[in-house]
């Protein structure tokens, strides 16, 4: 299978399975990083959902199901739209929607109904192998949208100051503005050093 270019060069840098699936429609003006199923399949092979065969395998289902794989594109986006507008509005202090949240909890009972309890390195844990399942990619990530709800530091979660991607913050002084330093903290930097320049050069 292979992996579109804006997909093997979106950055990963939510720190949270959640956020970085919200993360999938990028900068500005927008970048749409999930334009159909086959996507859907790499991106999850690119954060380790998926191993490169499982990929392989769904991503082969496309034509043998073509309806189911367009049902599960659409419901990625679906909660996609839902988680954004949930972690947007907390990111900022606001109240999150009742609606989002009520999209989540409908993915969150679907996601355990399908998942088991398996033992893991760090004992159990949920985990979706319903090999049928084109959706199996969704639990995960509505999962972990949940446990950042309701067991993570919220405080920790932002909005970034230069491309809106969302992000946990893990300094110690919760003083992070950007998702990366590199890219949009640069920027800024950038954008005050010209602004500093042009004010000097009309106060001289
Ligand atoms: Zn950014």
């Amino acid at each position: 299978m292979e992996t579109p270019e804006y997909i093997e060069e979106l950055r990963i840098v939510g720190g949270n399975l959640a956020l970085d699936f919200v993360n999938t429609m990028d900068g500005d003006p927008p970048l749409e990083c999930l334009r159909g199923y086959r996507d859907l399949v790499a991106w999850s092979v690119r954060v380790g959902l998926l191993s490169a065969d499982e990929g392989e395998r769904l991503a082969s289902e496309t034509e043998r199901r073509p309806e189911d794989a367009e049902a599960a594109h659409n419901d990625a986006l679906r909660l996609r739209g839902a988680l954004y507008g949930v972690f947007r509005a907390v990111a900022e202090g606001g109240d999150a929607p009742e609606r989002g949240l009520e999209t989540l909890r409908g993915y969150e009972l679907e996601a355990l109904s399908r998942g088991r309890l398996a033992l893991g390195d760090d004992g159990f844990d949920w985990e979706w192998t319903d090999e049928e399942d084109l959706a199996t990619m969704l639990w995960p990530v509505a999962h972990a949208a949940t446990e950042l709800l309701t067991s993570g530091d919220l405080d920790r979660l932002k909005l970034c100051a230069g491309c809106y991607w969302l992000f946990l913050d893990a300094s110690r002084n919760r003083s992070r503005r950007w998702c990366t330093m590199e890219v949009c903290g640069t920027d800024e930097k950038m954008r005050r050093y010209v602004a500093k320049r042009a004010a000097r050069r009309h106060s001289g």
